[in-house]
């Protein structure tokens, strides 16, 4: 007998699924639970079901759906089916089924599971002020239960409509979450919950389950915040008699001072983050991070590979930590180590305040190469390589270098011998500064750096930055020679 339930399991195909309700950007935190579902999915050859909850038709907007789906694929989350992909479970936008669910709900009161509530807001409020002045937690008086046809008759010839309700049964509730282990509910302080409002749509709880059940979504994992709706939701589906999934519940999201993440702590949107200058390799590699530890402690991780490494239970069931700065730094660390001319084409938005044209694709990809090493978001290059596009530099910042006798001596020296230095060649400019260094060495006592700062500050304004043999090949000899000049 063991053999055959292992053999059932075994053949049911993993499929999950992320639902989001298009009512804002595709929230870092959505992206996080989106991935652990794909890494759970593609590590069995399950599939990944994309559904979007739109039936909160105020607050939905295409906008927002175009913009999950344009999150999910840049962080590489594509989904097997779905509303644009189609599948054989469609449509894939709740909204899309509205004539999907009174058919159950009607299922459900056949049975004696659900019934019709005729309680008006005034009737319900009054009861919940009731149970705050008790000091109680509220739960459904079960007013409308027993009516009997001809009063409910009555009720809606006074024009009112009905909701239904589900009939909760009262017991002890325990199912295996796959994060969090065995949870166990009293589902008597649940109360008897709507599952189509009067309006004739379905609450989010009933439209859910349908959903799941008809999509065979075998693995349910989402943020913590939806673990009181569990309970209710396995009710719903012991009553219609489905095969009820298994469920995972992951930790919340907390910005770094403990609170819930929100934008006054910065990003918060996939998008955003994005426009700020954060590749979506890095971001996809860091969510993963919140909440699974990879076994060979190395973090810098492809989602192949942490797709490899990934256990479900072994997530942490506890509350993770946003930290920017650790993002920052993984970032970083990407930008360091990708293909120059992918880097270029990314960072070129980034440049938009200044005239690129006047650069050769070569030298674009120079400046690339040369200032990325201290970036750790692709929107810092247009302070870093500034002094590469504007015409008038400010030396405001090296003022008290370029004041000195011996700055002045060496930046003079430079345009007077400028005609003898090949701008053209790097390595002959490379050559040239090395003897600059040691003419001013022997004959002056300068020290290297010294002679190096004066340079620097009269041709980018800064006292550090890029590789300056790089940056004069650059700039080319005009540019650098008036830029000398200015300095004095
Ligand atoms: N639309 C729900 C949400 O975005 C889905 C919750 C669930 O995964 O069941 O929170």
């Amino acid at each position: 007998m063991k053999s055959r339930i292992y053999e059932v399991i075994m053949s049911d195909k993993i499929r999950v699924r992320i639902a989001p309700s298009p009512s804002g950007n595709l929230h870092i935190g959505t992206a996080r639970t989106a991935l652990f579902n794909f890494l759970y999915a593609k590590k069995v050859g399950g599939e990944f079901v994309l559904r979007i909850e739109d039936t909160d038709l105020d607050r939905s907007s295409q906008a927002y759906t175009q913009n999950i789906f344009d999150s999910l694929k840049a962080l590489g989350l594509n989904w097997d089916e779905g509303p644009d992909v189609g599948g054989p479970y469609g449509p894939y936008y709740q909204s899309q089924r509205f004539d999907i669910y009174p058919k159950y709900a009607k299922m459900l009161m056949d049975k004696g599971y659900a019934y019709e509530c005729f309680c008006t807001n005034e009737e319900l409020e009054a009861e919940k002020e009731e149970a705050i002045k008790n000091h109680s937690a509220y739960v459904y008086s079960r007013k409308c239960l027993n009516l009997t046809e001809e009063e409910k008759n009555e009720l809606r010839a006074k024009g009112i409509k009905p909701s239904i309700r589900f009939r909760v049964e009262h017991k002890e509730l325990m199912f295996n979450d796959l994060v969090k282990g065995e949870l166990k509910f009293d589902t008597s302080l649940i109360g008897d919950f709507v599952i189509m409002k009067s309006n004739g749509t379905p609450t989010y709880n009933f439209a859910v389950v349908i959903d799941d059940m008809l999509m065979k979504i075998t693995d349910v994992i989402r943020g913590e915040d939806h673990i009181s709706n569990t309970p209710k939701q396995i009710l719903i589906y012991e009553a219609l008699g489905a095969k009820v999934p298994n469920f995972g519940h992951l930790g919340m999201i907390l910005a770094p001072d403990r609170t819930k993440l929100s934008k006054r702590h910065g990003a918060t949107a996939v998008s955003d983050f994005v426009k700020q200058g954060y590749l979506t390799d890095a971001l996809i590699n860091f969510v993963a991070l919140l909440g699974w530890a990879p076994s060979d402690g190395v973090e810098i991780k492809s989602v192949d590979e942490i797709a490899k490494d990934f256990r479900i239970h072994e997530v942490s069931s506890s509350n993770s930590v946003f930290e920017y700065d650790k993002l920052n730094w993984m970032n970083g660390q990407y930008i360091k180590k990708m293909e120059i001319p992918k880097l270029t084409d990314m960072i070129i938005p980034f440049l938009s305040k200044y005239d690129i044209t006047k650069y050769s694709r070569e030298k674009l990809e120079k400046i690339v190469q040369i200032t990325r090493e201290p970036l750790t978001v692709l929107s810092e290059i247009e302070h870093d390589a500034s002094y590469f596009f504007e015409d008038n530099l400010s030396y405001d910042e090296v003022r008290e270098v370029l004041d000195k006798d011996l700055s002045k001596e060496v930046i003079q020296y430079v345009i007077d011998n400028a005609d003898s230095w090949n701008f053209d060649d790097e390595e002959d400019i490379h050559n040239k500064l090395a003897d600059l260094r040691t003419y001013f060495k022997e004959n002056k006592g300068y020290k290297p750096k010294e002679t190096m700062w004066a340079i620097r500050a009269a041709i980018t304004g800064r006292t550090r930055g890029a590789d300056m043999a790089e940056t004069i090949w650059i700039l080319g000899k005009d540019k650098v020679v008036q830029r000398l000049k200015n300095a004095l």
